[in-house]
């Protein structure tokens, strides 16, 4: 009976976490009720669950390098530094234009 107990606090703990991750309470409760100790350890290193499939999947992968894989490639301005879109006439850092795009500084 103790065992059962046990169980089912081990199992809502399991359960907490995955909420507090955002997965599904119910799956991970039985989840941790009928397979102790194992999802506490998936649980607990898998990641927060993100807004999309992708940021799941890759959990390093952050929202500033997202934004800039649709657009065009980013280059160094040569003057300041800073990236900016590979066929930018200008750069909207510094000014430096750029009238085609090479390092020749005539
Ligand atoms: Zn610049």
């Amino acid at each position: 009976m103790i065992k059962i107990i046990l169980l089912i606090i081990f199992a809502l703990s399991v359960a907490m976490i995955a909420k507090s991750k955002g997965y599904n309470m119910f799956f991970w409760f039985f989840f941790g009720f009928l397979f102790p100790p194992i999802p506490i350890i998936i649980i607990l290193l898998l990641p927060r669950k993100g807004s999309t499939y992708f940021s799941m999947k890759y959990p390093g992968f952050n929202k500033e390098t997202e934004s800039t894989s649709g657009d065009d490639p980013l280059v160094q301005c040569i003057a300041c530094g800073k990236m900016i879109p590979i066929n930018a006439s200008v750069c909207k850092y510094c000014g430096k234009k750029y009238d085609i795009i090479d390092t020749d500084n005539k």
